[in-house]
C-alpha cells in the first residue's frame, strides 16, 4: 500500500512538473534529469536486477549522458507558442542515440520505448503514461530529421564525448586515426544497371508528373526501361554483349536528355539532373555520336546508383562512404590497469569513399583540440603521413607517428644513410667522409664529395652522388632530408615500439560493425548516412565507458543508496512531524504516541 502510494505521489509531482515545464515554455517540454528523487524509482526491482539495471549501458546513459544532450539545439525549431506540444526533448534526442547503437528499426525503437524498462531507465521516463513512453512512427522521423538537416550529431557527438572524457578522467595524448568504408542502403550496380536505372527513374517520374510529354516517348523506349522484368535483363547481360548494350543505353540517354533540354520544368526534375551526370560522367560525344568512356575513365565521385547520388568510388574498397574515426589508446602492459582504461572516440568525420585519407588529419587534431582533447603524439598508416601533415600538425603540437608516403627507395644507399646535423646539413656520408664543400640556397643543398675518394668507393654503384666536373655532388632539398630522417626513424627499434598501437584501430573498426552495425546502414544520402554513423560511434563510447566503469567497480548505486538514505530520513521527520501535529490536535497523549518518542 505504501509503495503504491509512494508511486502514485510519484507520477502527481511529475505531472506537475510536466505542466510547470510546459507553462513555463508553452509548448517546449524538457524535464529536469538532474534532480534526484524522494523516492527510489528502482524499488520494486529485487537488488540482483537492480545491480543489474545499474550496471548496464542504462545506467552509464542516465547518470553520463542524458543530461549532457543539446536540447538547447533543438529548441528553435519548434514554435514556443503554437502547435502541439513537443515530446520531451531529451527522450528524444536519447531514442535517436540509442536506436543507432543498438541498431534498429523505427519500428523496434518505437517497441523499445514503449515497453522496454532498461530504456525508461536510462532515459529518466517516470509514470507509465502515453506521453511519455510513446513516440510514433511519424514523430521519429520528424524529429530524426530536424537532427539531421541541422547536423546535431556532431553537438551530440562532442557533447557525449566530452562528458565521458571528464567523467572518465580520459588521456588523450596519445592517439591512432584511421578510416572505415561503409555503405549506405543501396544496392551495388555495374555500369549498364546505372543507365538502365536513371532512365527508369526518370521515365516513372515523367509518366508521374508530365502525362502528356511520357505518351510521346517511343513504345519502344518504355518497353524497354518501365517494366521490372524488362529491367532486370540489363543485370544478365553477357560480358561479349556488354560493349554493345552500353552503347545502346549510352544512346538512348542521350536521345531522352537531349529531347527534354528545352523544357523547363523536366530539367528542374531531380532524376533528369541524374540523366544529364550520368551522361557527362560516363559518356564522351565526338562529332554527334556518343560513346561510353574506358572504366579507368570514369572520375570516382561518378553516380553509383540514382538511389542514392552521394555515394562514390573508392578503387580498393568499392562504392559507398568512409568515416574517419580517431580514438585515445593506453600502452600499459599492466594487466589490471588495461581494462580500467577507457579507449575514448574522440573525433569522427563521415565522407564519401573517393576522398583521401591525407586531407583527414589536420581536422581531426583541430576538432579535438577544440575540445581540449588534442594529442600530443598520433598513430597513422602512410596515407595520413604526408610531409605536409606532419609539419602542420606539430605545429599545433602533435607529434605525427607514420611510415613515410611515396615510393619506397630500391637503392642500396639512400640519403637516410648520410649524417645530418640539426638544421640539415651533411655531415659525414655512409663511409664517413666529410664534404670537401656545402652550398645552401633558400631549401637546396649541395654537398660535394672529393672525387679520388668517391671513384675508388665499393659503394659508388648504389650511391645517390652524381659525378661533376671537380667533384662527386649530393643534392637535396629539405623535405628529401625530412623524408630520409623519417624513414630512418622507420627502422629503428623506437619506431616499431611506438607504432605497434596503431593497429589497435583496425579492432575498433570491428567493434564499430560488431556492435552497430555501421558498414551496412539503413539510410541513404550524405546527410542520412553522417548522422546515422556518428551516432553509431557514441554508442560505441556508451559500450566502452560501461565496460570500464564495471572494471573500476563503480556505479551509481553510491548515488542511489545516498539517496535512499535520504529517503529513509525523510520518511522519519515526516512520521515525526505527523505525530507532533496529531499530538497538537490532541493534547491528551496515547500511552502508544507516547511510546514512538
Ligand atoms: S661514393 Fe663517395 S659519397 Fe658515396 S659513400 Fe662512397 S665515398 Fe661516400
Amino acid at each position: 500500500m505504501l509503495l503504491k502510494a509512494c508511486n502514485s505521489f510519484c507520477d502527481t509531482v511529475d505531472i506537475m512538473s510536466n505542466i510547470n515545464a510546459l507553462q513555463e515554455n508553452r509548448m517546449i517540454h524538457t524535464n529536469d534529469h538532474k534532480t534526484g528523487y524522494l523516492f527510489d524509482q528502482l524499488d520494486h526491482l529485487g537488488p540482483k536486477r537492480r545491480k543489474l539495471m545499474e550496471k548496464s549501458w542504462a545506467g552509464l546513459f542516465r547518470e553520463h549522458v542524458l543530461c549532457e544532450l543539446p536540447v538547447n539545439e533543438m529548441i528553435p525549431f519548434f514554435t514556443a507558442d503554437f502547435g502541439r506540444p513537443t515530446k520531451e526533448l531529451y527522450t528524444v534526442l536519447g531514442v535517436l542515440i540509442i536506436q543507432q547503437m543498438q541498431d534498429l528499426t523505427d519500428e523496434q525503437t518505437i517497441y523499445q520505448l514503449a515497453f522496454n524498462e532498461q530504456w525508461h531507465y536510462a532515459l529518466d521516463i517516470k509514470g507509465k503514461s502515453d506521453e511519455a513512453a510513446y513516440m510514433s512512427p511519424k514523430t521519429l522521423w520528424n524529429m530524426r530529421k530536424i537532427a539531421t538537416d541541422n547536423g546535431l550529431d556532431r553537438l551530440l557527438f562532442e557533447h557525449v564525448t566530452d562528458a565521458l572524457a571528464k567523467a572518465f578522467s580520459v588521456d588523450a595524448s596519445r592517439q591512432r586515426i584511421d578510416s572505415v568504408h561503409i555503405r549506405s542502403n543501396m544496392r551495388r550496380l555495374g555500369r549498364i544497371r546505372i543507365f538502365a536505372e536513371t532512365i527508369h527513374k526518370f521515365l516513372n517520374n515523367l509518366r508521374r508528373h508530365q502525362k502528356d510529354l511520357y505518351g510521346a516517348i517511343s513504345q519502344e523506349l518504355q518497353d524497354r526501361y518501365m517494366p521490372k522484368e524488362a529491367l532486370s535483363c540489363f543485370s544478365m547481360v553477357k560480358p561479349s554483349d556488354s560493349h554493345n548494350t552500353l552503347d545502346i543505353v549510352s544512346a538512348d540517354l542521350l536521345e531522352l536528355v537531349q529531347c527534354f533540354c528545352g523544357n523547363s520544368h523536366v530539367a528542374a526534375m531531380h532524376s533528369y539532373k541524374l540523366m544529364s551526370r550520368v551522361l557527362s560522367e560516363q559518356c564522351e560525344l565526338i562529332e554527334g555520336e556518343v560513346t561510353s568512356r574506358r572504366a579507368k575513365d570514369i572520375p570516382s565521385d561518378s553516380l553509383q546508383n540514382p538511389s542514392d547520388p552521394d555515394a562514390t568510388y573508392d578503387g580498393h574498397k568499392g562504392q559507398g562512404y568512409q568515416v574517419q574515426v580517431m580514438e585515445t589508446y593506453g600502452d600499459s602492459a599492466d594487466g589490471k590497469a588495461k581494462p580500467e582504461t577507457l579507449n575514448l572516440i574522440t573525433h569522427v568525420a563521415v565522407e564519401t569513399a573517393c576522398k583521401g585519407d591525407t586531407h583527414a588529419l589536420i581536422p581531426a587534431v583541430e576538432s579535438a583540440g577544440e575540445r581540449n582533447l588534442a594529442p600530443d603524439e598520433l598513430l597513422a598508416d602512410s596515407h595520413y603521413g604526408s610531409d605536409d601533415n606532419c609539419r602542420a600538425a606539430r605545429e599545433r603540437g602533435t607529434e605525427v607517428i607514420a611510415p613515410a608516403m611515396g615510393p619506397r627507395v630500391s637503392q642500396i644507399v639512400t640519403l637516410s644513410d648520410f649524417t645530418f646535423t640539426d638544421e640539415g646539413r651533411v655531415i659525414a656520408c655512409p663511409r664517413g667522409h666529410a664534404p670537401a664543400q656545402t652550398k645552401h640556397k633558400k631549401t637546396r643543398h649541395t654537398a660535394a664529395f672529393n672525387k679520388e675518394l668517391c671513384s675508388h668507393c665499393p659503394l659508388l654503384k648504389d650511391c645517390p652522388v652524381k659525378e661533376g666536373k671537380a667533384h662527386y655532388y649530393l643534392r637535396y632539398d629539405d623535405k628529401a632530408q625530412r623524408l630520409a630522417r623519417r624513414r630512418a626513424f622507420e627502422k629503428s627499434d623506437a619506431f616499431r615500439d611506438r607504432y605497434r598501437f596503431r593497429a589497435g584501430i583496425e579492432a575498433t573498426m570491428s567493434e564499430l560493425d560488431r556492435r552497430t552495425g555501421i558498414k551496412r546502414l539503413r539510410v541513404r544520402g550524405f546527410d542520412a548516412v553522417r548522422f546515422s554513423a556518428t551516432l553509431k560511434v557514441i554508442g560505441v563510447n556508451i559500450f566502452r565507458a560501461t565496460a570500464v566503469r564495471i572494471a573500476r567497480g563503480g556505479s551509481r548505486a553510491t548515488a542511489q543508496s545516498l539517496s535512499r538514505g535520504i529517503s529513509l530520513v525523510c520518511s522519519f521527520l515526516k512520521e515525526q512531524i505527523y505525530a507532533w501535529w496529531r499530538l497538537f490536535l490532541n493534547p491528551k497523549p496515547c500511552p502508544l504516541q507516547v511510546a514512538t518518542f
